[in-house]
């Protein structure tokens, strides 16, 4: 998946705000017990009302509740009363949902209007009848900066584009963080379809309303009901069916979409064990959104008609029904679905199309680039990402400890173990302790350790090779080195892949090495004349990478602490206008130190920070054109060609990174075009490009006709032995064995 997939669908999967908004009520019903709610619902999005009656039943396992009330929590203003005779509602003071600490904000910052009621009811009483209505008109569309790292949220909305209701709405009587089991009756305008969790058991159309029920027998964590003005496609896929739901009529799209889904739930089905649900649904949202709820996802309307989608972002919103909404996520102690979805979906289909290398590559540079120690967090405090470096870390390294844990045990111990935890945690919330528990069965070895040190420590080690010696042994040689551990605290236990190259051999001699203090001296055995020694050369190992690993790319600007913005003084009024726009609402954490400045201001790049150097006629653009003397782009102050591609000034938006000539730690990026209109697309374009060394846009949106990484020069990782008669240059990177992905993509799948 690219950076602009990543973006563009940007996985929420729906991540409980339950948990994130949970009141601290004095009786607990607890997260293990399961309410049901038998829902009759009337909508009315013209008024932006809605008419509940809800019949509640407890469980069982609750004590009777004698003169002990329950309490629960419900959006206000929807004047709930008993429909039971003997059971009373009592509201609560407002003061209690603002106590110190209380966690009751949405994500945009706004108070959640609640109201909290006490139930009290006759001992024996298990079930109760409320009836409510009124209005849910607070939260319209997402508000407020969006970046490339972060999702909008939304509490809840009914209007007559649509409605968006989930559990963080309180739209139904919520007791604390408890599972539920559910059906609901829906009434809606004639021309609106609804879509919920489970199984659709009534779909009509009488006189001027439609009626639809879901039930969900299945334990959930929310009661979603979403929908809108939508039209239906549906097509059986296995024991289950797949549904579309669109609000422009698009058969083609609709088709696309359907045999996916027919096909991923197959492909999950055979090496995770079976969907868990009877559908699953495509529903088409009224904004621009990327969320996975259980049984269905809600994609924006570019997004499902973005091409790549259907075998990137896709996907991965089938495959959270297993991990995440089918096995839910014990939020408060990390977060493990995200990874472990990454892992099986994008990481997976990387695989098959014989690319999961550099996917692993740019997995650990984002991590080396936006993580720094001072913002690192255990895979334990990871609960959704909120910036690039909670995504490199919830994301990034939970998928390499998922890859890791495979290369330790191999791809069948490994499906088994997914299996086993799938089977045994499905419908309830699940930690990364369970997950050790599935992987030590399988194994029959406790696991704690390897655990221990991913998911619990924050970091990641740091390797170097040094002391390399080769000597003749009779016919064989041996070839003796030194591995370190650089980082700071104690070492990890690791297994490093090394490749050997041989004389005389196509393929490297692969090994690895069992690395357990932070200081190892080893000594291989070969049958041939080494030439060179690769150190993890496929990335299989977590660890932040050398820079001299990664080429320069946009990562390293958009994670520095410290980044100047240099504008071109000498432009004609209109650009320097236009950059300077460009530069007052360019990207940037909210952690980095961006200065902004005029090229004639300073006399020498600083070689302490990264910079951003605008325009064709910025001062300093010869010294980029010279840091890209090994990369042979041939850059004058025309233009210049990028992997084929012409690039001129006058027609094209060029991006290109360096490293900056004074100091290899820090780099450069050049950014310029000719034309005003195409300033603003690229501001909110560049940071979901951040991997790539070079881009190269045209238009005025713009448009991307060109990116890539420059090639990695000289890694430490790798070192060049004495020179050997008759092997490949030195400089050949190693010719590895090839591996076969964890399963094969079908053949209607097939790129
Ligand atoms: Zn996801």
């Amino acid at each position: 998946m690219t950076d602009k997939t990543r973006y563009i669908a940007r996985c929420l999967w729906s991540l409980g705000l339950s948990l994130l908004l949970g009141l601290p009520l004095p009786v607990l019903v607890s997260a293990h017990q399961v309410i049901r709610h038998e829902l009759h619902v009337v909508l009315q999005p013209d008024h932006q009302t809605l008419q509940v009656t809800d019949s509640i039943t407890l469980p069982e396992t609750l004590p009777p509740s004698g003169a002990e009330p329950r309490y629960f929590a419900l959006h206000a203003g929807l004047s709930p009363f008993s429909l039971t005779s003997g059971v009373q509602l009592v509201r609560q003071p407002t003061e209690t949902l603002s106590v110190p600490g209380d966690s009751h904000v949405s994500a945009g910052g706004s108070r959640l209007p609640l109201e909290r009621y006490a139930v009290v009811f006759p001992a024996g009483t298990r079930t109760f009848v409320l009836q409510y209505q009124g209005a849910i008109r607070h939260a319209s569309l997402p508000q407020g900066p969006q970046d490339a790292w972060s999702m909008p949220e939304i509490s809840g909305m009914l209007a007559t584009e649509g409605v968006y209701l989930s559990g963080a709405t309180y739209w139904y009587p919520r007791f604390n963080n408890e599972m539920v089991t559910f059906t609901v009756d829906v009434q809606l305008p004639l021309a609106w379809e609804v879509i919920s969790q489970g199984e659709r058991t009534r779909h009509e159309r009488v006189n001027d309303a439609t009626y639809v029920r879901w039930e969900s027998p299945a334990v959930q964590e929310d009661v979603y009901l979403v929908g809108g003005p939508l039209t239906e496609y549906r097509q059986p896929a296995g024991p289950a069916q797949a549904m579309v739901f669109l609000r422009t009529p698009d058969v083609p799209l609709a088709q696309k979409y359907l045999a996916a889904t027919a096909q991923y739930l197959g492909l999950y089905n055979t090496l995770l064990g079976p969907y868990p649900y009877p559908k699953f649904a495509l529903v088409e949202n009224s904004w621009e959104s990327g969320y996975g709820m259980p049984s269905f996802t809600l994609l924006g309307s570019k997004v499902i008609r973005l091409p790549f989608i259907v075998s990137s972002s896709y996907p991965h919103e089938i495959l959270h029904n297993w991990w995440g909404n089918g096995v839910f996520v014990d939020l408060q102690q990390g977060n493990w679905c995200e990874g472990l979805t990454a892992y099986l979906a994008d990481h997976l289909l990387q695989e098959q199309r014989g690319s999961a290398v550099a996917y692993r590559r740019a997995t650990l540079q984002r991590y080396t680039d936006y993580v720094s120690t001072h913002s690192d967090i255990p895979l334990t405090a990871f609960r959704t990402r909120h910036s690039a470096a909670t995504a490199a870390i919830g994301y990034g390294k939970a998928l390499m400890f998922f890859h890791m844990l495979r290369q330790q045990i191999g791809d069948k111990a490994f499906i088994s173990a997914l299996q086993g935890f799938y089977r045994d945690n499905l419908f309830q919330r699940a930690n990364f302790d369970a997950l050790r528990r599935a992987f030590a069965n399988v194994t029959g070895e406790d696991m704690s350790d390897v655990f221990q040190q991913w998911v619990t420590r924050p970091g990641a080690p740091e390797l170097r090779i040094s002391a390399t010696t080769v000597r003749p042994e009779g016919q064989d040689y041996r070839l003796s080195a030194v591995l370190d551990q650089v980082q700071p605290g104690p070492a990890y236990r690791l297994q490093v892949p090394l490749a050997v190259s041989l004389q005389g051999q196509e393929e490297a001699w692969q090994t690895t090495v069992t690395m357990a203090e932070k200081h190892l001296e080893f000594t291989l055995h070969l049958p041939a004349q080494p030439w060179r020694v690769d150190v993890d050369p496929e990335f299989d190992l977590f660890r932040r990478l050398h820079r001299e690993e990664i080429p320069p790319a946009l990562t390293q600007l958009f994670g520095a602490d410290k980044v100047l913005l240099l504008l071109p003084a000498d432009a004609v009024a209109e650009l320097k206008q236009g950059y300077r726009q460009l530069a007052q609402a360019w990207p940037h954490a909210s952690s980095q130190a961006l200065e902004i400045r005029w090229d004639q201001e300073i006399e020498a790049l600083p070689t302490d920070r990264a910079v951003w150097l605008f325009g064709w006629e910025n001062r300093f653009l010869p010294e980029v054109i010279t840091a890209l003397t090994p990369y042979s782009v041939g850059l004058t102050q025309a233009g210049g060609r990028l992997e084929g591609t012409p690039l001129t000034r006058a027609q094209h938006a060029v991006v290109l990174t360096v490293r900056h000539p004074k100091n290899p730690q820090q780099t450069l990026a050049w950014v310029a075009t000719q034309n005003v209109a195409a300033l603003p697309g690229l501001g909110r374009k560049l940071s979901h490009y951040g991997t790539y060394s070079f881009l190269g846009f045209a238009g005025d949106e713009p448009v991307n006709i060109v990116k890539g990484q420059w090639s990695v020069l000289a890694s430490p990782m790798s070192v060049l032995l004495a020179p050997v008669a008759g092997s490949p240059p030195q400089e050949a990177a190693a010719q590895l064995a090839p591996r076969r992905p964890l399963i094969a993509l079908p053949e209607n799948l097939q790129p």
